[in-house]
């Protein structure tokens, strides 16, 4: 497992501090302009980086399963992409498929980058 470089968790750490800093703070409540005032302002080049590739990440995730999102194998419902989930003994996948019609959750282990280059290369 590679969960060292989960960069959805690092974006989510960005949100909460942006959250922390400018949503607690009553300065606006939109977190969209709170991150973007966080990462102006305050975030390291770490962060900025990480943020810019993150977002990367998930437009291109977007886009690509636009043309090919898989199908629930148990009701034929088009399956809804989750990050860092639980099954139900508590271990945590990066990445998972959830059908919102019947329920049916499949588990992956690949993190957003690596089921990226999944999809990329099954073109
Ligand atoms: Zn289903």
């Amino acid at each position: 497992m590679s969960g060292s470089n989960d960069i959805t968790q690092a974006i989510k750490d960005i949100i909460s501090r942006a959250r922390a800093r400018y949503i607690k703070t009553g300065i606006t409540r939109n977190i969209s302009i709170a991150v973007e005032k966080y990462l102006r302002n305050n975030a390291t080049p770490a962060e900025i980086s990480t943020y810019a590739i993150g977002s990367d990440n998930i437009n291109l995730i977007r886009t690509l399963l636009k043309s090919k999102r898989p199908d629930c194998s148990k009701c034929g419902a088009p399956l809804k992409l989750s990050f860092n989930v639980l099954d139900q003994e508590g271990r945590r996948f990066p990445t998972a498929f959830e059908c919102v019609q019947c329920g049916l959750v499949c588990y992956l282990s690949h993190t957003l980058p690596e089921l990226i280059k999944v999809l990329l290369n099954e073109s």
